[in-house]
C-alpha cells in the first residue's frame, strides 16, 4: 500500500457549474457540500477544519480530506465510502440505491462518552467533533441561525400574540454568533427588540452586517425608542451597552414594558459570561487567571440575571431559556425558582416537530443564485397559504448574503417535504435550475435527534434520554435511497449529551432521484410524527393519520 504525502492547510472552494469531476452527481454533490463546508466564506477556521461550533470539523485532518477527496471522485454509483470521524476507512460494493457515503461521527460508549475522554482520544487523532453539519457536509453559513430563531419567535408570536410580534417589545441580551440573529429575527415578525450586549464591538458589527438598526446611548434613550415603535407599530431594533446581569433587574425595577423575554449571553461557559461588576477590558485577564472566583461571580451574576427573567414572567411576560444553559447556572448559583420558565424547545417547538416540521435546506450545485430563486418561487407557488413561510422566504431573498455555495432554509413539515424536492427534482429536469441540488437539514430536526437538555427536553412520556429514535431514523434514511447518511454524538449541548443523525439526497432531476427523494423526504420527517406519536402527543396522532402513516401500537 502507498500512501500520498498530502499539503497541509490551503484554500479550498466547491467546484461550480454542470461539469461533473466525480462518476456520478450523488458522489459530486458529496465533494461539493464537502468542499463548501471549507470555503473560508463559510467556515470558521478553516484551516483547521472547523465550520462552526466550537470545533466542529468537516475532516479529520487534512490527509483525511485529500483521501475523502479521491475517493469521491472515483466512487462508483454502486459502491458506498466509510467515513468514521472524519476519516476515509473503506469503500464497500454495495447498489445504486444505498447512500454514496456513511459518516459515523464523536461516537463513544456512554461510559466514555465524556470530554476528557474525548479530548484524550481526540488528540490521539483517533476521533474528531463533528458538531451537527460540519461532519455531516450540509452546513449553509449564518442563514440556519437566523432562521431557526425567526422561527422560534414565529411560534412565539402565534402562541402568545394572534401571529405577529406587531406591537410588542422582546427583551434580550447577546449580540454574538448565534445570538446577533436575535434582532433581525424579532423585526422580520414585526416587533421591536431591545438587545442588551457587553461588547461594544459586537454591536458594531451587527448594526454594519444590518442585524440591528439602531444603537442608543442608554436604558432611557433604548425605552424611549422601543415604546415609540412598538405604538407605531413599527419593527425596530435597539442595541444597548450594558450587562445583562444589572440591566434586567434595572428595568424590572422600573416596570418596563416588556412582553417577551429570553437570552443568549453564552452562559452555557461561565467564562464565556461577564459577571456584574467586573469591566469588560478586565475579563479575558480575570477569567483566566482567577477561574474559580471568576465563575462563581459569574453564576452569582446569573442567578440575577434569571431572578429578573422570573420577575418578568411573574409579571405577565412570555419568558424562554434559548437553549444556552442560563437556568442551569442559575440554579447551581443556588436561585430556587431558574425552571420556572421553560426552554424553547417544550415551548413553541415541539409543536412543530409533532407536525413533522424542522430545518428543510438546500444547496444549488451549480453556485449560480438563479438556481435559488427559482426555489424560492417554487416554494411560494406550493404552499400560498402559508403567510409566514412566504413572508421569510420573501426577506431571505431581500437581506440574507450567500455564502459559499447559494443555499436556502425553511421548516417544512411533513408532506411538504416530500413535495418541494419532487418540484425540485422537476425545475432540474425541464433546465429551470441549471444543475443538481443538494437537498438536507439539520440534525435539530423532529425524529433524528435525542438531547435532554435541547430537543428532547420534557418529552411527555419522560423519554428525554432515549437515543433509539436517532439511530432508527439514520437507518429509515439508509433504507430509504438518501445520497449520505450520518449518526453523531455531543453536537449543540456537548459529548455525552446527545446522539443525532443527518441524510442529504440530490435532485438531479433523474427518475431514479424522484423515487428516493419521495421515499427518504417522506419517511424522514415521518420518524419524527411517529417519536411523538409514541410520547402521546395527539397533534402528531392527527398528522399520522392525515399522512397514512402506519402506527402498529395504534393498531394501524
Ligand atoms: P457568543 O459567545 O458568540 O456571544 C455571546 C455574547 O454574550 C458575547 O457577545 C458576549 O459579549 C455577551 N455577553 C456575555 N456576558 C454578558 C453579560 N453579562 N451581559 C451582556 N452580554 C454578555 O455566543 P453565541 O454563539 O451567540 O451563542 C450564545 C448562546 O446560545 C450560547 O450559550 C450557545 O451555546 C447558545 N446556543 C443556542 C442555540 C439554540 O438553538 N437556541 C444554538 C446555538 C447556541
Amino acid at each position: 500500500m502507498t500512501t500520498t504525502p498530502t499539503a497541509g492547510p490551503r484554500p479550498v472552494r466547491a467546484a461550480r457549474g454542470t461539469r461533473l469531476t466525480a462518476r456520478g452527481w450523488p458522489q459530486e454533490a458529496a465533494l461539493r457540500m464537502l468542499h463548501n463546508n471549507l470555503d473560508p466564506e463559510v467556515a470558521e477556521h478553516p484551516d483547521e477544519l472547523v465550520v462552526y461550533g466550537g470545533t466542529g470539523r468537516a475532516a479529520r485532518d487534512w490527509a483525511s480530506f485529500d483521501r475523502i477527496t479521491a475517493s469521491l471522485r472515483d466512487l462508483a454509483g454502486d459502491e458506498t465510502l466509510l467515513v468514521q470521524s472524519g476519516r476515509p476507512v473503506g469503500i464497500l460494493r454495495t447498489h445504486e440505491w444505498a447512500p454514496r457515503v456513511l459518516i459515523a461521527n464523536a461516537n463513544l460508549v456512554p461510559d466514555w462518552a465524556t470530554w476528557p475522554e474525548f479530548r484524550r482520544l481526540d488528540a490521539l487523532g483517533l476521533t474528531m467533533y463533528g458538531q451537527m453539519t460540519a461532519g455531516s457536509w450540509i452546513y449553509i453559513g449564518t442563514q440556519g441561525i437566523l432562521q431557526g430563531t425567526y422561527e422560534t419567535f414565529a411560534a412565539v408570536a402565534a402562541k402568545r400574540f394572534g401571529g405577529t410580534l406587531a406591537g410588542t417589545i422582546t427583551l434580550t441580551a447577546g449580540l454574538g454568533g448565534m445570538g446577533g440573529a436575535q434582532p433581525l429575527a424579532v423585526t422580520m415578525n414585526g416587533g421591536v427588540a431591545i438587545v442588551v450586549e457587553a461588547d461594544d464591538s459586537r454591536i458594531r458589527r451587527r448594526l454594519d452586517t444590518r442585524y440591528l438598526d439602531v444603537r442608543a446611548d442608554n436604558l432611557d434613550e433604548a425605552l424611549r425608542l422601543a415604546v415609540a415603535a412598538r405604538d407605531a407599530r413599527r419593527p425596530l431594533s435597539v442595541g444597548v451597552l450594558g450587562n445583562a446581569a444589572e440591566v434586567l433587574p434595572e428595568l424590572l425595577r422600573r416596570s418596563a414594558p416588556i412582553d417577551v423575554v429570553t437570552d443568549q449571553t453564552s452562559a452555557h461557559d461561565p467564562l464565556a459570561y461577564l459577571p456584574a461588576g467586573v469591566a469588560f477590558e478586565d475579563w479575558r485577564e480575570y477569567a483566566a487567571a482567577k477561574p474559580e472566583e471568576f465563575t462563581r461571580r459569574a453564576r452569582e451574576s446569573m442567578a440575577a440575571h434569571v431572578a429578573a427573567m422570573v420577575g418578568f414572567m411573574d409579571a405577565g411576560a412570555e419568558v424562554f431559556d434559548y437553549g444556552n444553559s442560563i437556568r442551569g447556572e442559575a440554579r447551581t448559583a443556588g436561585y430556587g425558582r431558574a425552571f420556572d420558565f421553560p426552554g424553547f424547545v417544550p415551548a413553541y417547538i415541539r409543536p412543530l416537530f409533532c407536525e413533522g416540521r424542522g430545518p428543510f435546506r438546500w444547496a444549488a450545485l451549480s453556485g449560480d443564485p438563479a438556481d435559488i430563486a427559482a426555489t424560492d418561487r417554487a416554494v411560494l407557488e406550493l404552499f400560498p397559504d402559508n403567510e409566514p413561510l412566504a413572508r421569510w422566504i420573501r426577506m431571505a431573498g431581500e437581506r440574507v448574503a450567500f455564502q459559499g455555495l447559494p443555499a436556502r432554509i425553511c421548516w417544512l413539515g411533513q408532506g411538504e417535504r416530500a413535495a418541494a424536492g419532487l418540484r425540485f427534482n422537476e425545475l432540474v429536469a425541464d433546465g429551470t435550475i441549471s444543475a443538481p441540488l443538494a437537498i438536507g437539514r439539520d440534525h435539530l430536526d423532529t425524529g433524528s435527534v435525542a438531547s435532554p437538555y435541547r430537543e428532547t427536553e420534557g418529552m411527555k412520556d419522560g423519554s428525554d434520554a432515549v437515543a433509539d429514535w436517532p439511530l432508527l431514523n439514520a437507518l429509515v434514511n439508509t433504507a430509504s435511497g438518501a445520497s449520505w447518511v450520518s449518526i453523531h454524538h455531543g453536537g449543540g449541548v456537548g459529548i455525552g449529551r446527545s446522539v443525532h443523525a443527518g441524510q442529504v439526497s440530490v435532485a438531479d432531476g433523474s427518475a431514479l432521484a424522484a423515487q428516493k427523494l419521495e421515499r427518504v423526504l417522506s419517511n424522514d420527517p415521518a420518524t419524527g410524527v411517529l417519536r411523538h406519536v409514541d410520547a402521546g402527543y395527539p397533534e402528531a396522532e392527527a398528522v399520522a393519520e392525515r399522512h397514512g402513516i402506519r402506527v402498529p401500537m395504534r393498531g394501524r
